[in-house]
């Protein structure tokens, strides 16, 4: 009997997956090239699957602050800032956010899941009610464990079925969060906001969204989902991260709640870890200013998201309800799709594999995410390698037809 073997299960379903061809969950670049292409066992693949949404992590100015950074004020901060202090940069990106927010506070993480950790474990505690999506990410249900507080699911994107929760509460003590997201991460489908905006009224409760996948993508200037509803005065708390359109590795949370930074002495994901290194802060200050000044950018990603995903819905693939940057194909079972994300590979298309128990009612997805910065020419060379893929392993029907232009 050795320690692991609590994970039988998990080693043998693993070792399954991995006997189909290449490890889905390994794989290993030999060079990246370009936010759209890298080199793959010395051949290029097309990236379809890096959260790199306005494909900023070649940008030169980007590059040079992080380069300018890391001479200046050196590799790494080697502590937490409650320990160590903030540097310049810490700070800069705080108020950053807030200005980008139109918040009174803004508060920077070492990364988006630790925000979610940070935030959700502090806001609420033992006796409060934390009334999550069902399909919300792993870091919203961790950061609820780490926070005690009782959690509630709702149905996903369900505001009756959230309406209901909370009504039952009446009565109950305690304060209520709301946890939703802008863009759910496996579907890419968004919340009904101004609907879970009415719930949140009707009912007292605080709401948090968290705009990882829509920072940068929706509203005029890319503050997410509830700039593109109209809706931001009624979110207490956005949380978002610098590791999709923003290009790096980190996280935030902005709000205009009284008495924001107490969070700092009581959120133990951001006291109890080191700070953002200037470099990663540096760059991330930069692509902030692109993501906000750069009017091109999400118009080129929508025409890429919707190129995606007409073509795809047009060979016969099912996917998600609406074009969005996040573009999954829904498998019929597991096989396939391990055949299938294998083939992509070989054909030069890199995706993620998404398995159950992670993704919405426990079906495998091929999950792809388009980028401002692929050319309309990469989006037709990824459907011809899906329309040919999916003919030879027999997933889409013989006669269906490519959709033009
Ligand atoms: N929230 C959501 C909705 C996410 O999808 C993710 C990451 N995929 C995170 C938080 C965590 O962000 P990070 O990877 O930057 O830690």
């Amino acid at each position: 009997m050795g320690l692991l073997d609590k994970h039988l299960p998990q080693i043998r379903a693993y070792s399954g997956i991995r006997d189909h061809g290449a490890d889905p969950f390994n794989v290993r670049f030999d060079a990246v090239l370009s936010p759209t292409e890298a080199q793959l066992n010395g051949r290029r693949v097309v990236l379809l699957g890096t959260n790199n949404y306005l494909g900023l992590t070649f940008d030169e100015d980007c590059v040079e602050a992080s380069v300018e950074a890391v001479r200046r004020w050196g590799t790494g901060t080697t502590g937490s800032r409650i320990a160590n202090g903030s540097f310049n940069g810490h700070l800069a990106m705080e108020q950053a956010l807030a200005r980008f927010y139109g918040r009174k506070n803004g508060m920077v993480f070492t990364t988006g899941y630790q925000a979610n950790l940070g935030v959700l474990s502090a806001l609420v505690g033992r006796g409060d009610h934390l009334i999550l999506d069902a399909d919300s990410h792993a870091s919203i249900y961790d950061g609820a464990r780490l926070g005690h507080a009782e959690v509630i699911r709702f149905r996903h994107n369900d505001p009756e079925d959230l309406y209901k929760r909370l009504r039952r509460l009446e009565g109950v003590p305690g304060d209520r969060l709301i946890v939703v997201e802008g863009i759910y991460s496996m579907m890419g489908d968004a919340a009904p906001l101004k609907e879970i905006v009415d719930v949140k009224r009707q009912t007292s409760a605080y709401l948090l969204v968290d705009e990882a996948h829509s920072m940068g993508v929706l509203g005029e200037r890319g503050r997410g989902l509830a700039e593109a509803e109209g809706v931001e005065d009624d979110v207490d708390f956005v949380v978002g991260t610098f590791s999709k359109s923003l290009g790096a590795i980190g996280g935030f949370c902005v709000s205009d709640v009284d008495d924001f930074d107490i969070l700092r002495v009581v959120s133990r994901p951001y006291m109890f870890t080191a700070s953002l290194p200037p470099a990663v802060v540096a760059s991330t200050l930069k692509a902030l200013e692109q993501a906000e000044a750069d009017r091109s950018l999400r118009p080129r990603l929508q025409a890429n998201a919707e190129r995606l995903f007409d073509g795809l819905n047009a060979l016969g693939f099912t996917t998600g309800p609406k074009p969005s940057p996040i573009v999954a194909v829904v498998m019929p079972d597991m096989p396939t799709a391990l055949t299938m994300w294998n083939a992509l590979l070989q054909g030069g298309v890199y995706l993620n594999l998404a398995l159950p128990p992670a993704t919405p009612n426990n079906r495998p997805l091929l999950r792809t995410s388009v980028s401002a910065a692929h050319t309309p020419q990469q989006i037709d060379l990824v459907l011809d390698v899906f329309e040919w893929v999916g003919r030879e392993l027999g997933v889409l029907p013989v006669e269906s037809q490519r959709a033009s232009g």
